[in-house]
């Protein structure tokens, strides 16, 4: 797989496609996911190009890469879910089932989200 400017979230990060914001720092943005597979379903995106989680974990820098964890942090607390949890998880590639070429992890929470996998 590789990069593609036109992927959607690259679109909405150049405010070329609307998302419903709830959080943002210097280099990430967090939108809710527009069909949610949880009562809560935030995905969370570095502002800058990276394909997946490899990419970002060979290439981005530590600012970078701690910002993503902020936004964890400040996900959890705005939504109040510190003692009820979430699962945050992220697809990469084919087996991954990626399906849009930017990286994106996925908070998922407010209610039991399930078994791990159907594998
Ligand atoms: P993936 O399968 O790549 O890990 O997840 C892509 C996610 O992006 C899916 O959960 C899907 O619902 C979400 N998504 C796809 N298009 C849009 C969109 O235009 N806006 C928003 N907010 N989410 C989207």
């Amino acid at each position: 797989m590789k990069y593609d400017k036109n992927n959607i979230f690259a679109k909405i990060l150049r405010g070329e496609a609307s998302a419903e914001k709830v959080y943002e720092n210097e280099f990430v943005f967090c939108f809710k996911d527009i069909y949610p597979k949880s009562k809560i379903h935030i995905l969370i995106i570095p502002k800058k190009e990276y394909l997946d989680i490899y990419d970002f974990s060979k290439n981005a820098t530590t600012p970078e890469k701690e910002s993503i964890f902020l936004a964890f942090e400040n996900l959890i607390k705005f939504y109040k879910i510190e003692k009820s949890g979430c699962r945050i998880i992220t697809n990469q590639g084919v087996d991954g089932r990626q399906e849009v070429p930017h990286l994106h992890f996925h908070l998922l929470g407010g209610n039991d989200t399930g078994k791990m996998t159907s594998i």
